[in-house]
């Protein structure tokens, strides 16, 4: 009997708890508990698997524990906002719990995302025999998969990665965000930092583009370098990366609107008064955009999403680009949503796959790439995330 219990009826919580329930023979009950129990109610009803909801406060231990207390899962899977990884891992440690998420821990009042205060629950998780596996979504997630896997089988040693992420896909709207709103402006307006000879260093927001040509008929995009969270765990555990750069599309469209709204200061974090009320302008923000899970039914197109590895195999130089290519039109037709969520929904099930079964299970706090590449792909591409493998082309230096 492995029980689990979701936390978060977000985009991603609804692909989790569809894909959950797809995994019968491993996963036998499922909680979903949120903030705002009548979002669970509403993915609860879209699935054919009986699906237990619950209200919950993640940013309250005492009652996070009651609710695992209640449900007893085997594990619990952390579909909220980086804002609730710690409160969520301390009630997996108060109540003897598995913990599994998709993003590292943030302040709420500082833009500044690092594994730090998340690897600091290693001895705590460890002692009492739990485990904790840290950003199972796609980047971070897959993509630090990807880079195992070219340390494992296509390369001797891997010495310059390049993680590119690309949004093909077109919703029709003026401006909005294929996730949570908040957590993606912050992300993309932060000082960007790259890794390169055994440091990283910053540079403007969206400040280094290039045009990549995607492979399978998407053809070239822009893609501008940023920040992202797997950099930092992927360089630690594999050494032997020089150099370690993120990239994203982002069309011109988004970039001009993104501008305005920082202009204009609607993208800041800190509180301001307003009518003798205070409010933090970010968060005004997203409750104007698109609800990114309205978005489902309009986004055509596809998503590209891959890690090119250089390094040496036997003496020589060499690249190997992995990447897997989604359609947001069928996933959703298979899940209600659209592409971004279920690149993120269906890896955390495949890491709780690999939990419950004990192809990975160790105690204390893991990244990704700690733990055997091919194991998890045996299972993502039959659950609706194919790898696909180039051994051995030519792509530019970014
Ligand atoms: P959404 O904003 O759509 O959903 C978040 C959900 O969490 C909402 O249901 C929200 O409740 C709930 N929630 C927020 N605060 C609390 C709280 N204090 N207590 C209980 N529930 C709470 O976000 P997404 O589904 O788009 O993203 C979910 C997670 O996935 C985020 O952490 C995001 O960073 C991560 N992610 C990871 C990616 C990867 O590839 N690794 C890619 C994309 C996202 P309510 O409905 O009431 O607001």
């Amino acid at each position: 009997m492995s029980k689990v219990l979701i936390i978060g009826a977000g985009g991603v919580g609804g692909v989790v708890t569809h894909k959950c329930a797809q995994a019968k023979d491993v996963i036998t009950g499922i909680t979903l508990a949120s903030r705002t129990e009548s979002k669970c109610k509403a993915i609860a009803a879209q699935i054919d698997f009986p699906v237990k909801t619950a209200q919950v406060n993640a940013d309250n231990v005492p009652e996070l524990a009651e609710l695992i207390r209640k449900e007893q899962p085997k594990l619990v899977i952390n579909v909220a906002l980086p804002y609730q990884d710690l409160t969520i891992m301390d009630a997996c440690l108060a109540t003897g719990v598995d913990y599994l998420d998709t993003a590292n821990y943030e302040p709420l009042d500082t833009a500044k995302f690092e594994y730090s205060w998340q690897w600091a629950y290693q001895d705590r998780f460890r002692e009492k025999g739990l485990m904790a596996l840290l950003g199972s979504g796609f980047d971070p997630g897959v993509t630090n998969v990807y880079t195992a896997l070219a340390a494992k089988k296509y390369l001797d040693e891997v010495q310059e990665i390049d993680i590119i992420d690309a949004n093909a896909g077109s919703h029709g709207q003026p401006f909005a965000t294929n996730f949570n709103p908040e957590i993606n402006i912050r992300e993309v307006t932060a000082t960007c930092r790259h890794w390169e000879n055994g440091q990283f260093v910053e540079s403007p927001p969206l400040s280094t583009k290039h045009v990549f040509d995607f492979p399978e008929g998407i053809g070239p995009m822009n893609i501008y370098r940023l920040y992202h969270e797997e950099m930092e765990s992927l360089v630690k555990h594999i050494p032997t990366i020089k150099k370690a750069q993120f990239w994203m599309t982002f069309s011109d469209n988004y970039l001009k609107h993104l501008e305005v709204l920082q202009n204009v200061g609607m993208t800041r974090i800190d509180e301001v008064e307003f009518n003798g009320q205070k409010i933090v302008p970010i968060q005004f923000l997203k409750a104007l955009l698109p609800d990114p899970g309205s978005l489902g039914p309009l986004t055509k197109g596809k998503t590209c999403i891959g890690v090119i590895a250089r390094g040496i195999k036997d003496g020589k130089r060499k690249q190997v680009y992995i990447y897997n290519i989604c359609d947001h039109e069928a996933c959703y037709r298979e899940v209600k949503s659209q592409a971004i969520s279920y690149t993120t929904g269906v890896p955390a099930v495949v890491g709780a796959i690999m939990m419950l079964t004990g192809k990975w299970h160790k105690p204390g706090v893991w990244n990704m790439e700690q733990f055997d590449p091919e194991l998890f792909l045996e299972t993502l591409g039959p659950m609706g995330l194919p790898t696909v493998v180039v051994d051995g082309g030519e792509w530019p230096e970014l």
